[in-house]
Formats: C-alpha cells, structure tokens, sequence
C-alpha cells in the first residue's frame, strides 16, 4: 500500500484512475497508509490483473504470480513473520474491492495461511488455542464456500449441532476444544464435497482464492447488482491481500463497523456497532448481538478517542461521510476500509449543508452533491424500501407501467370516480382509483383517492397530469392489467383484484404490488432542504414557475419557490359542475343570441377563477392559457349517449303511465340533440383539428368572454391594492396570421375593460409554441408576440408524428425497449429534434425581439435533464407542476454550476 504513488503515476496521477486501477477499497487503504491512518500492512492486485485473467478465460497475466510472491516477501518483511512458518505464522486476508462500491456481492477469504502447522506454532505464540482453532475453521468455511462452491448451510448445520452439543446459544461461548472438533469435521466435510483434502500450503490458498475472487466478478449476485445500478461489467475487480489483524485474538479484542455520520437523519454523530473477540464478517452477519459503539467509550476510552479522531480526520480528508471498518487486536487500533457512507435522501441533504456551513465542501458542492429524485422524496409519502423489498420478495409486485407522478400510495381498489369519493370522503377510507384510462369528470374521484392506476394512457395523458398537478402518485399504462368493470374486477397475469381489495402503488418507480406496504413521509419544511434550495436559488439563471389552475395549487407551488404561473390551463376550469351546463349550453347552441347567453353566465365563474389566482400569485405573472382542447372533450362520449339513448328507448317500451312516457321521449330527444352535436364535432383528428387558436377564430365570443373575465378579475385585484401581471397565452398557433388575428380582437376587448374599469394593467399577449411551423417562423411570430411558451407536450407529439395519448402503452414501450429511441421523448427533451427545433426557434425570435420571454409549460419542464437543456439553450423560466418546484429549482442550479 506504501508504494501507491508509483501505481499513481503509472495511471497520470488522477485519482479516478488510481480508483479505476486499484479498486475503491484498495485506492482507500492506500491512501490511508500514505496519511499515517493505522492500516495492517498488505497489496492490491489490479483490476487490468483480473480483466486479463477473465478475458484469457481463467490465465493469470504473466508474471502476475511472481509479483505477487514478492509483495508476499516483502509483507514478511514488515511484519517479522513467514507465510507458513511454524513459530511466526503470517496469515492474511484476500479481499475483492471494484472501482464502485458492490457491498456484499462479491467475495473474500480471511486467515489464509492457516493450517495444522501454523495452526500449532500460533498457540504456541498467543497462548490462545480457542482463538487459533476460531481462525481455522473460519478459514475453511469460508474457502470452502467461496473457492469450491460448498454451500454455507453445510458448514452452518455442523455449527448448530456443535452448540447444542456443548449446550451454549452462541458461537462465543464455544470452548477451544469444540473449536478444534468443528476444524476437523470442516475438514471432512471440504473433502466430502470435493474429493480433494483441504488444501494446506499456504500459497497455494492464496493462488484459490485469489482466482476466486477475480471470477466473483462475473458471479450472478454481483452481476444482478451491476444492472441494477448501471455500473459496466467491463471493470474487473482488484483483490486486496492484506495483513490480517485479530479482532478475535482475546478479551482486548473486537471488531466493529461505523459511519461517521448517522446514515438515515444525517446527523454529525459518529454511530457504529462491534463485537468484542470476533471477526469482522460477525458484525456484518448480524448473527451475534452487536453492542453500540458508544459502550466502546466507556469500554476502552483510549481506543474511542483515537478511533474517534480517525474518523473525523478521514472525513476531512475525503470531505464525505465515512462508512469504515476497524479491528482493535490486543489493545491496539487497525482501519481495514474506508469508503463513502450510503444513506438516506434526508441524510444527503443534511449533510451536503452542515458539512458546507462547517467549510469542508463549498455551497456548489453541496447543491451537487443532492439529486433531484432525493429532493422529490421529501415531496410525497414513500415506502419503506424495506418493507417494499420484502413484498417483492413475497411476489406481491404485480406489474410496472409508467411511473408518472412520484410517491406511494396504498388503498383499496375503486373502480369509478363516485365510488371512490364516496369511500374516501363518507367513509375515511384510503382509495386507489383504477381506470382504463381518466376523463375530466373523474377529476373528483382522482382528487379524493391516495393514487391512480390506470391500464391505458401515456406520460401527458389525463391522468398523468391531474396526477402530477395534485402531486397524486400515479401509475398509468400498466398494459397487462384487464379491467372488468361489469364485473368490478381486474386481472394482472394470474392475479385477480375485485373492488375492495388493497393494493400499492409505487409512482416513483412506477410499480404495482397487491397488498398493503408501509409507507413513510418525509416533510418539505425539513430546515437543510430549504437552507439547500435557497443556495440553489442563488446559482440558478432559470426561472421557476408553476402549472396551476387554481388558487390551492398556487398557494402550494409558490410555498415551494414557484415564482409565477407559467400555464393556467383555462378549461380545466370549466368542468367544475356549476360551470358544465354553461358551456354544454354554449357548444350545443346554433343560436348566436343563446350563446352569447351561455357565455355571460360562465364570465362570472371565470372572473372569480382568474381573481383568485391573481391573488394568491400576488406580485407575480400569471399566464392564463386562453381554452385550448376540442370541444367534443366538454361532451358525453358517443358511446355513452348511444348507450343511454338505447337504455332510454327500452324504457319507454315498458313506461305504464303518460307521465314516464312524456318524461322518457324529452330526454330521449335531448340526447338525440347531443348526439348530433357529438357526431357534427366528430373529427378523424382531433389533436389536428379544431383546438387552440383554430377555437378561437372559429368561435370569438369564446375567447374574448376569456379575455374579458381574465381583465375584470385583474382589475378587481389592482384595486384591491394587489400588484397583477396577466399574461394571455394563445395556445396551438401555426401561423403568424392566426396570433395577428385573434390578438387583435383580443387587445381591444382588454382595452375596453380597462376604459370601463377606469384602470391600466400591466400585461403580456403571447402564444405557445407547439407546432414545428411556428417554431420555424419564431421571427414573424415573434413580431406579434411580447413572449413564447413551448408546449412540449404538443411539440414533441407534432415533430415525431407520435400521438401523445397512445404512443408510451404502445409501440413506444418497444422502441425504448431495443433502443431505437435512447429515452422516453415525452419524459425528456429529444435534444437532437425537439430541442433543435427549440434552439432555433430561439435564436431567430430572439434575433428580432432580444428581451422576448421565453419559457417552457409542457411536462418537460419538470424534468431535470430536461432542465438542464432549457438552461443551455438560455430559457427564461420552466413552469412545472407544483410538486415539481423544489426539484426543479435544485436541477436548475445544478445545470448552472
Ligand atoms: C403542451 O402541449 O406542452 C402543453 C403544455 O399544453 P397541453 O399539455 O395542455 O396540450
Ligand atoms: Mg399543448
């Protein structure tokens, strides 16, 4: 370990490199040495040695072995003791350790060089025959299991009938004597398994184990773990041979483990556990009852101190908290491993602050050293990784589908939006709703229900967004799943679900398990987060603005740092049941005077609408999105009327009074109505069709009543003595004709409100940019605009040809599947097509309108890579929804430093 510098240099001295080289374990007890951190002398073996040996298919690299004899002689040297020698046995450890920590997946064999003579001379040396005999057969259950693929359980049965025979509980209590037997039935049972004795030379031992260790690089546990958390399989392992040290040798003797923070709260205290007269692989095991570190204190107070001032000094030296290993062996302290502590989302943000406000690391570092999905978790409920991982493991996880809206959420299954309000609100139950796929009027049900599964839909359907707006953790897409809602069940695979029976859902991974998990929650007011958030605030360039469409959810965003509205989806609004009939009215209505009617009634509605979100938002812009989906959405579904008017006619059949006739026969006509109307707005196309600006021109009354209520509600306010900045955004345009068009009915209908109100406001006329046309016409557009928003929802729908509502529980699952698109491109911004088109879009508006504000409202805008591009591309803000505040403001300071 001593000679690291020169492995260094051989790799330019980068300490990555020396990492990638030596493995972390072993770049770590190297760089202990160098410090002077009581280290037992040893040497690594490189990952090139066991990439070479793996690639020539079980070959060591020539001259390896002789290198390794010679380190080998040059530990004896150090260490006045001779591998396989009778009075001074030096024994050691052979230890795997990858560039990235794998905890546990691979393998390690200790007390190598044991064997009948060495065995023999150690007594006579220590003194101590049941710590010897303890090494022993150590050794051979471990090389038994580890390089000849014994199964532990044999070792482990031999174990069990051995304490029962001596009448004790735990392998301490065992003497040196029944020591000495489980040795030798070790032995028997290594020859048993393998035909061969159990080898006795210690070089030989090393050699085994050293391949052993070099092929636990491949071994499943280790490559499952490697896919799991996407570290490449071309790394190799180094293998660390290293002095060993006796945590077992005797009364002032132990073992122990610590992190030099509390990994779950963070707090800056060191906490730990160790065993007194065990190994290390004891502690780990979790077979003996450990003790708490801080008995060690009043144990060995000397030791404490000075393990006490390690750990803070390689804190210090690594500037991150510490998850070490240590022995003491007859009163004297050895570190056998330092690396990076795992920890909680809570633990990581505590820690990046108070180590920033003591000085270790500066501000930018903490801020980067937090991700994104870590602040989500303070967000939203989340199961108890343990309890989820038990549950699989029971095989409860039924299926995984698109994980649309982060969070846990248990319940019980509900199959329609009235069922689950009314479990949840009458009866206090917890209720997942479950849907084919959600329509505006399940809003109520999705509202009061603790998450949404649905079978159908995509990453920006309908109940992806209402999802993510009311931070609802939503799985949608769950293609395996079949809903029967005749007969209130659903099916996943073999598993049947009826209406009633609970299940989980996991929106972060977007996961669903049958049963209950326990979950956790975390709190958004946790004081680091906000300490953290508000340094991220200070390195941002990017604004953070929010969806809403009401005055909760702006309340909610601008709590969390929201610092305007960026998309208030107006016709959101209109399916609140007080305003439905109005707008039925207005869509069914040939007449020009019953419209007009209709829409004097919804002004009042929208006004209210529009003076709350100005009030909560005080100070702040808000953009209010003039109405934008086709006007069939507003109506009963033709299969819906077609199936009411069939009910109806059958019962008109069997009416036995006038009356029913009378009544049956107008709401059969009725129906009949809406239907036609239905069938008359039928399009092949509605995404193309009549929607957005088209609306508008088609129907100008509509948004002039918008445009009207948005100036009255915003003059209402400013005399109030509020500060409003109304910004109108006119969705869907394509052409600078259409935004020429109606912004010119538009501005005089603002105009007159002002007269009549007696009072200037300060606003913005605008429009999305969702449509590659007018992406590439940014600079006429821009002639008639005072900002953009891009749509990305629609724009990416609009530049693949992809329809957004079908694509991500289709053919796109594939595509993502065989990696024919790198990701998802309604999740994250397709930089090289969508966010060219951006790019663009920018420079040439931005080339004649040079302050033009310019964000982004689509779901993108939540998303951190997504953010990062917004960044680049010099965005002026990103609207997400509010759940997505605090996670954006951290990805926006991130892309800034
Ligand atoms: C968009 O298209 O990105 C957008 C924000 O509008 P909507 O999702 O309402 O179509
Ligand atoms: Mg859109």
């Amino acid at each position: 370990f001593s000679e690291v510098d020169q492995a260094a240099a051989s790799v330019g001295g980068e300490w990555e490199n020396v990492r990638a080289l030596l493995g972390g374990k072993g770049a770590n007890l190297a760089d202990m040495t160098r410090i002077e951190v009581p280290v037992p002398p040893g040497f690594t073996i490189t990952t090139r040695a066991c990439n070479a040996y793996l690639a020539s298919g079980g070959i060591f690299p020539e001259g390896m072995w002789d290198q390794v004899l010679q380190a080998v002689a040059g530990l004896e040297k150090e260490s006045g003791k001779r591998f396989g020698d009778r009075q001074n046995p030096l024994l050691v450890s052979c230890r795997s350790g990858a560039r990235f920590s794998m905890p546990g997946m691979m393998d390690t064999v200790l007390n190598i060089g044991l064997n009948d003579d060495t065995a023999r001379g150690l007594v006579q040396l220590t003194g101590n025959e049941r710590f010897v005999y303890d090494s022993y057969r150590r050794l051979i259950q471990m090389f038994g299991s580890v390089v000849s693929g014994i199964p532990d359980a044999v070792f482990e049965r031999q174990m069990d009938e051995c304490r029962s025979r001596a009448g004790v509980d735990t392998d301490a209590e065992l003497s040196a004597d029944d020591l000495k037997g489980l040795t030798d039935a070790f032995k028997r049972i290594y020859r048993r398994h393998t035909t061969f004795p159990f080898p006795g030379e210690p070089r030989e031992q090393l050699k085994m184990a050293t391949e052993a260790v070099f092929k636990s690089w491949n071994g499943k546990r280790a490559v499952d773990y490697r896919n799991a958390s996407a570290i490449p399989h071309d790394l190799g392992t180094a293998v660390n041979i290293v002095t060993m040290v006796f945590g077992n040798a005797g009364a002032g003797s132990l073992t122990g483990v610590a992190l030099t923070r509390n990994g779950t709260t963070g707090e800056n205290r060191i906490e730990g556990d160790f065993l007194k007269n065990a190994q290390g692989e004891d502690v780990v095991a979790g077979i003996r009852q450990t003790n708490d570190l801080s008995e060690l204190k009043d144990e060995m107070p000397d030791i404490y101190a000075q393990f006490e001032q390690i750990a803070r000094r390689l804190e210090t030296h690594y500037r991150e908290m510490q998850d070490v290993e240590f022995t003491v062996e007859n009163g004297r302290l050895w570190m056998l491993q330092t690396r990076s502590g795992k920890r909680t989302a809570r633990a990581a943000v505590r820690i990046a602050v108070e180590m920033a406000e003591a000085g270790l690391i500066t501000r930018e570092e903490a801020i980067l050293r937090v991700t994104p999905e870590q602040v989500d978790f303070f967000l939203h409920p989340q199961f108890d990784s343990q309890a989820k991982a038990v549950a699989a493991a029971g095989g409860a996880l039924l299926a995984r589908g698109l994980n649309v809206s982060p969070g846990a959420a248990v319940g019980l299954v509900a199959f329609d939006a009235d069922l689950a309000e009314m479990w949840a609100r009458e009866e206090g139950k917890a209720v997942i709703m479950v849907r084919p796929e959600t329509k505006p009027d399940d809003v109520h049900g999705m509202l009061a229900a603790q998450g949404i599964l649905t079978s159908r839909g995509g990453r920006t359907s309908h109940a992806a967004l209402v999802a993510r707006q009311f931070g609802k953790p939503a799985v949608v897409g769950v293609s395996e799943l079949k809903i029967d809602l005749g007969k209130r069940l659903m099916t996943i695979g073999d598993t049947t679900i009826k209406e009633g029976d609970w299940i989980s859902l996991d929106g972060t991974a977007g996961e669903v398990y049958s049963g209950k998990i326990d979950t956790i929650v975390p709190d958004i007011m946790d004081p680091w987060l906000i300490k953290l958030l508000g340094w991220a605030d200070g390195c941002r360039r990017l604004g953070i603005w929010t969806n809403a469409d009401n005055p909760d959810d702006a309340r909610r965003a601008r709590t969390y740092g929201a610092e305007g509205i960026g998309l208030c989806r107006t016709e959101h609004m209109f399916f609140e049941a007080r305003r439905l009939p109005f707008l039925h009215k207005m869509i069914m209505s040939d007449l020009p005077v019953e419209r007009r009617e209709a829409l004097d009634a919804l002004l009042p509605f929208q006004r209210e609408d529009f003076a709350g979100l100005f009030r909560a938002m005080d100070g702040l812009p808000v953009i209010t999105r003039l109405i934008d989906p086709p006007l069939h959405e507003f109506l009963p579904s033709h299969v819906d009327l077609s199936h009411d008017l069939t009910d109806l006619k059958i019962r008109l059949k069997h009416a036995d009074t006038l009356e029913k006739v009378d009544t049956l026969l107008q709401q059969i006509n009725e129906k009949t109505k809406v239907l036609k109307r239905v069938e008359s707005l039928h399009e092949s196309n509605p995404m193309l069709g009549l929607r957005g600006v088209r609306l508008g021109i088609q129907i100008p009354e509509l948004t002039t009543m918008q445009v009207r209520a948005i100036f009255e509600a915003a003059c209402m306010v400013a005399k109030e003595g509020g500060a409003v900045h109304p910004e109108i955004m006119i969705p869907l345009t394509s052409h600078v004709n259409e935004l020429k068009s109606q912004r010119d009915i538009l501005e005089v209908e603002a105009q007159t409100v002002m007269a009549e109100q007696g009072i200037e406001i300060d606003y913005k006329f605008g429009t999305m940019i969702e449509i590659p046309r007018a992406a590439l016409t940014a600079h006429q557009m821009a002639e008639h605009a005072q900002f953009f928003s891009f749509g990305t929802n629609d724009l990416t729908q609009t530049t693949f040809g992809i329809s957004r509502d079908d694509a991500e529980a289709g053919f796109l699952i594939r595509y993502m599947s065989t990696g024919i698109l790198p990701e998802n491109p309604f999740a994250t911004i397709d930089r090289d097509g969508v966010g060219q088109l951006m790019a663009l879009c920018l420079e040439k508006a931005r080339s004649v309108n040079p302050d033009l504000e310019c964000g982004i409202c689509g779901e993108h805008a939540g998303d951190p890579q997504s953010i990062a591009f917004c960044h680049q591309i010099g965005l002026t803000y990103v609207s997400c929804s509010p759940y997505r505040v605090p996670v954006a403001r951290l990805a926006a300071a991130q892309a800034a430093l």
